[in-house]
């Protein structure tokens, strides 16, 4: 087997993970290597949706901002804390900045100012966007750049276990798929970017091949904070994609089928809203008001999700968008004023929904025609899916886990977003993430501090566990099955309260059979994605019971049920804390801290200017 040791492993090539290796390597830490499943996976490189939104501070014209803010706003989500959404509002500007320098085409005037427009949560024009690609051209841009500096890349390697030694991370062991063996990397320091919980539920918009891998680091000890506040909306399935911004502007015919996707076809949102004006109306605000939000039902735009789930999830019929005619007798002049008045400027109250997307964005119609859809000759299959973790791992200001020190997790992976988030501030919180852990490491983390015996010794053990564990006779399939339609019947957008005990019950059942059992070895990559996932799923749902049990209600994109399927009202207290939850090895603790106040120093320059040149910025050493 091989082995070897690095100053700092950064696992995960997404739009974080290649941030902070670049960033790594300006900064003088080049005892350094980039571990990947590979530089063309994960979610940055393949997702996207209508105009894929960066979100950053407002610098544009004469309008007004800060980073306080911004930091206000991301703290308006309620469960956040303050100092984190600081780092994430100061650093804005640098890292949009970094990523222009680096090529990544977002749009300026002729004065080089960058202009923005508002987006989901956003009191202001906060979100620039490359169109439906930015966090790919994120990527090309930082692959390009990570290149040019010399990082050193290991492709087609998925980490199975991450080494701990005492209260430290000490590096990690993968599968290369190359050479179908392990090998051992032990680490001074680990940057863990392994995005999002892509594989955790059977309803999903990550991309298909996007699994995620947060069970390793809980299964170590890392704590997590917010893991029940997730993001779940409308997407079409064949496909991945979010049907957002204009797919829902446009207006498209709602259709539902049997079960063959043919028969018995029904525009079942007409049963509900009766006035198809009003239907319409709903139909263009899902646009903007993307994910499911608990405060949009019964009356406003979120009641569309849960007609659509209803169709599909409970009485197992199929939806599909209809492109090609209009829904309900569409008459322009019954839209709300909103609705009407931007279908005219737009130039856009005219014919067909796919001529209307003909009109307002060519370009959405190419994307689904390049992955083999056509929108005029055939209707786009649609569900709610789970799309982004607002929760993740917990890290103080540097991205420093909380509980397992040498470890930064950042990016998607790391929780640092409350109920709600302004949308497109995952990708301003993953640079940032990124350029603070680089920072950190690169001025207090070079030295040796690992013990290396002690790290092989634990590294030895949990590779004798893992061999024993590929000897067993499981299905991966049927278990992932399992466990996805478990997180979507109890951990998505519905939550049936009664219910949530044994779920997280069965998911533990099902994480200890797993681990006795195993699976043959000829399923080794599927087996080491199974073991991380299903693990994951326990914490995940007794994450949520726990909040189900404190009387949290329902909040953000999950709607606590109660025995009557109907929403629990928030209780707003639980707002004001962050809920964390930790795995010892043997049990689950779990329970609330105080939001952490967002700081608002003097900002004296002496005094700053003192403390960055001692270096007491980075705390106490
Ligand atoms: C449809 C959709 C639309 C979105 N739209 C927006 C938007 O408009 N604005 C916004 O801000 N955010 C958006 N998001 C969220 C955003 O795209 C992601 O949060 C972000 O791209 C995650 O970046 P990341 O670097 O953390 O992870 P990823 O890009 O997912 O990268 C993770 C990396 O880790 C690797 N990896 C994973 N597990 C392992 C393992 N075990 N071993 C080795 N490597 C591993 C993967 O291969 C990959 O290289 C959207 C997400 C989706 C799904």
């Amino acid at each position: 087997m091989t082995t070897r040791k690095v100053n700092t492993l950064v696992i995960g090539s997404g739009a974080a993970g290649l941030a902070a290796a670049l960033r790594l390597k300006t900064l003088g830490v080049h005892d350094l290597l980039l571990l990947t499943e590979g530089l063309r996976r994960g979610t940055s490189i393949n997702t996207g949706s209508d105009k894929q939104t960066y979100y950053k501070l407002g610098i544009y014209g004469a309008e007004p901002d800060s980073p306080e803010l911004l930091a206000q706003t991301f703290f308006d989500g309620g469960s956040v804390h303050g100092d984190t959404a600081l780092v994430e509002a100061a650093l804005s500007v640098r890292c949009f900045m970094n990523l222009v320098n680096l090529g990544v085409p977002f749009p300026c005037d002729c004065y080089g100012q960058y202009a923005g427009y508002k987006t989901d949560h956003d009191p202001k024009r906060r979100a620039t966007s490359c169109g439906p690609y930015t966090s790919r051209e994120m990527c090309l841009a930082l692959i390009r750049a990570v290149r040019a500096a010399g990082v050193e890349i290991a492709e087609q390697r998925t980490v199975a276990e991450l080494i701990r030694v005492g209260n430290r991370a000490a590096g990690a062991i993968a599968w290369n798929e190359e050479c179908k063996a392990f090998e051992t990397v032990f680490a001074e320091n680990t940057v863990f970017a392994v995005g999002g919980p892509g594989g955790l539920y059977a309803s999903s918009v990550y991309p298909a091949g996007h699994l995620g891998a947060i069970g390793l680091a809980l299964k170590a000890g890392a704590e997590a904070q917010g893991l029940p506040e997730s993001q779940f909306g409308l997407a079409s399935t064949k496909f991945r994609w979010n049907v957002s911004g204009t797919y829902m502007q446009v207006l498209p015919r709602f259709l539902s089928t049997a079960a063959d996707g043919r028969g018995d076809e029904r525009e079942f949102l007409l049963d509900h809203f009766k006035d198809a004006g009003r239907m319409n109306s709903m139909i263009f605000l899902k646009g903007y008001q993307w994910p499911f939000d608990v405060r949009k039902v019964p009356d406003g735009s979120s009641m569309i999700d849960l007609l659509v789930h209803e169709e599909t999830a409970v009485k197992g019929r199929r939806v599909f968008l209809d492109f090609r005619s209009n829904t309900g007798g569409l008459d322009f002049a019954q839209l709300s004023e909103e609705a009407r008045v931007y279908l005219e400027k737009s130039g856009a109250c005219f014919g067909t929904p796919l001529e209307r997307l003909r009109k307002m964005n060519p370009g959405a119609i190419d994307l689904y025609r390049d992955h083999n859809i056509d929108l005029a000759t055939e209707p786009l299959e649609i569900a709610v899916c789970a799309q982004h973790n607002n929760g993740g791992l917990a890290a103080d200001i540097w991205y420093r886990s909380t509980t397992l020190d040498h470890f930064f997790p950042i990016g998607e992976v790391n929780g640092s977003h409350g109920v709600c988030r302004p949308g497109g501030s995952a990708l301003n919180a993953g640079q940032v993430g990124a350029f603070r852990a680089a920072e950190y490491i690169a001025n207090r983390c070079r030295t040796e501090t690992l013990d290396l015996a002690a790290a092989e010794k634990a590294a030895e053990l949990l590779l004798s566990s893992l061999r024993d564990r590929l000897h067993g006779n499981r299905d991966w399939r049927a278990d992932r099955r399992e466990f996805q339609q478990r997180m979507t019947r109890y951990g998505g957008h519905l939550r049936p309260v009664s219910q949530l005990r044994g779920a997280a019950d069965e998911a533990r059942r099902l994480v200890d059979e797993m681990y006795r059992e195993g699976y043959p070895e000829s399923d080794t990559l599927h087996a080491i994605a199974n073991f991380q996932l299903a693990f994951a799923h326990w914490i995940y749902l007794e994450a949520i019971a726990f909040q189900a049990d404190c009387g949290v209600g329902s909040r953000g994109s999950g709607a606590m049920l109660d025995e009557a399927g109907k929403p629990i009202p928030e209780n707003p207290v639980y707002r004001g804390f962050v809920e964390n939850i930790r795995y010892d090895g043997g049990s689950v603790h779990v329970g609330w801290v105080p939001c952490r106040p967002i700081p608002r120093p003097e900002g004296w320059f002496e005094t700053v200017w003192e403390e960055y040149r001692n270096g007491s910025i980075y705390g106490a050493l």
